[in-house]
């Protein structure tokens, strides 16, 4: 099997050698936020070798923090995956594994690895030496191992308070390696985990646990980002030391990052508890259930990732990038339709009745398909298609100016009625009636083509259309709330063609001429509509 990446490359020499014999791997999600973009990196690389390779790839939430954690992510999690179309073989939590860590843990005591600690976390972190630095020897690391049993039985027991004493593997405090100065693998917590309730007071820290839920699972690579790769040898020592005979390998890669957008859960829960966006699905969020809500499709974040590849080092993503690529996808797939949106009221003067076009769905679909679409002598067109003082080569409707209506007529702009403020009422125009679109005998050369809506046939649209949540990094401000952007969300109503008016999650549409935009509900009597992505790059370039 080629190689598309060093990871790929890993797992053909390990196939090749005999080292293993099919390929395991997981998603570790910690359940205390909904996951973003950036998990959609993981999730692909991880189910990515899943699929390619017939292996397997668990689902394993990482709850060892019982403080942060919560069932509402664990639900979210799963929607999110499904929703990207990948299919876990089982589903672990972390917190099952408790006791075989906890044995583990008593182990590395028996062998004379691991002692109680009574340093302060404030200590600990002040006797751990620098970079440049060796750290200093703990004046508990000598403790024997009956003492430590016992005092590691009376921590589990609940005898002492949070952060009173902790459980540390003895390694080398002199090591180049900061990770492996002694690290605190068990610590005192009294609080309630959403999984194991108050069984447990002694929670085991990630780089302890993280290598044994692999080892118990037989992951065979366990593939996590860069920031873990100076713990990587802490990893290979907890499984070496805890005796397991299969030994997981542990391969970093580099973050997805995305210019102005900010995947940290921290930030992101900050911005939904204080209201600056209208939840974790808000379509301005870079979470999986915002882009779902803002009309992403899932095969055009799986055709992202796969296309921004798998690298070694840490680099910044352009956001128009993933725009284009949800564009590409919405190009084959997404039905055109026609809406107008701050609607002006055309009325055809010397046009009677009501006839039918047959349009075309979508030019670029795999399949092509077509539907009706009705025209009387009353329309709306775009508030933006019509002016009363055009600029010079304006060539939409202006009086006494001619404009071609999309699949229908030409026509020509007579008269316009405004009301008492001054706006335009409606503008009364004639049809050029030899001017049928595909039977054009009028002669006449207009150069604007327009979107119209049937004004006897139509329904109201209320859309909402974006920006950036946040504004472009400024030398200095590394606050990012410094950095929001106030104006991220419009709302702008219209009409659009009939079709639309059954649309519903998760049906997306282009809107001719404006955008792609996705259903999501109704208000009222309108149908609303996210806008995903602009037709074009300039289009993000101006707004
Ligand atoms: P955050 O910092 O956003 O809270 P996290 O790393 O704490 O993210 P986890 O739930 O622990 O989130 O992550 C689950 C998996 O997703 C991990 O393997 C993690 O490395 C991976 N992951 C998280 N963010 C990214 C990202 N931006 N790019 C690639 N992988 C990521
Ligand atoms: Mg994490």
């Amino acid at each position: 099997m080629e190689a598309k990446n060093f990871i790929e490359e890993i797992i053909n020499r390990d196939l090749e050698s005999g080292k293993i014999s099919q390929v395991k791997t997981r998603f570790p999600p910690e359940p205390n936020g909904y996951l973003h973009i950036g998990h959609a990196k993981a999730l692909c690389v991880n189910f990515g070798l899943k699929e390619k390779y017939g292996g397997t790839c668990n689902l394993r939430y990482d709850d060892t923090n019982p403080v942060k954690e919560d069932e509402e992510y664990v639900n979210a999690i799963e929607e999110d995956i499904k929703w990207l179309g990948f299919k876990w073989d089982e589903k672990l939590f972390a917190s099952d594994y408790f006791d075989k860590m906890f044995e583990c843990a008593v182990l590395l005591i028996k062998k004379g690895l691991a002692y109680v600690c009574d340093l302060t976390a404030e200590q600990i972190r002040e006797t751990r030496g620098t970079l440049t630095s060796p750290g200093t020897e703990s004046p508990y690391r000598n403790r024997s191992v009956e003492e430590n049993l016992d005092l590691f039985m009376r921590m589990k027991a609940g005898e002492f308070a949070d952060g009173e004493k902790v459980l540390r593997a003895k390694i080398d405090m002199a090591s180049s390696n900061v990770n492996m100065r002694d690290p605190v693998i068990y610590r005192v917590v009294h609080a309630t985990h959403h999984n194991t309730k108050d069984k447990w007071c002694v929670y085991p820290m990630y780089d302890f646990a993280h290598p044994i839920e692999d080892a118990v699972e037989g992951i065979t690579h366990s593939v996590c980002t860069l920031e873990f790769e100076d713990h990587r040898p802490l990893y290979d020592w907890v499984v070496e030391n805890c005796g397991f005979e299969k030994k997981p390998q542990q391969i970093e890669f580099a973050r997805l990052n995305i210019t102005n957008t900010i995947m940290s859960k921290r930030f992101l829960k900050r911005l939904v508890d204080e209201k600056t966006v209208d939840g974790w699905d808000d379509p301005r969020m870079p979470t999986l259930c915002g882009m779902r809500r803002r009309g992403y499709p899932p095969e055009a974040i799986r055709d992202f990732c796969e296309r921004i590849g798998v690298a070694k080092a840490n680099s910044e993503v352009e956001s128009s990038y993933l725009d284009a690529c949800v564009r590409d996808f919405l190009n084959k797939t997404a039905d055109r339709v026609m809406a107008v949106f701050n609607p002006v009221r055309v009325v055809l003067t010397n046009y009677d009745g009501e006839e039918f076009f047959e349009v075309e769905n979508n030019p670029n679909a795999e399949q092509i398909s077509s539907r009706r679409v009705s025209f009387s002598n009353e329309l709306f067109i775009d508030g933006s298609d019509f002016e009363v003082n055009p600029p010079p080569k304006y060539h939409r409707l202006k009086p006494d100016g001619y404009v071609r209506l999309k699949g229908a007529y030409i026509i020509r702009c007579d008269r316009v009625e405004y009301n008492s403020d001054g706006t335009v009422n409606t503008v009364f125009a004639s049809v050029v009636l030899n001017s049928k679109s595909g039977k054009d005998e009028s002669g006449l050369k207009v150069k604007g083509v327009i979107q119209w809506v049937n004004a006897r046939d139509c329904v109201p649209v209320k859309t909402f259309r974006f920006k950036s949540l946040l504004l472009p990094a400024k030398d200095g401000v590394t606050d990012f709330t410094e950095r929001l952007n106030r104006d991220s969300k419009t709302e702008i109503n219209g009409f659009g063609e009939r079709r639309l008016e059954d649309a519903k999650r998760p049906d997306r549409f282009q809107f001719m001429r404006i955008g792609y935009f996705a259903a999501d509900g109704k208000d009222g009597e309108a149908v609303v509509f996210n806008e995903i992505v602009g037709l074009k790059d300039s289009f993000n370039a101006k707004s």
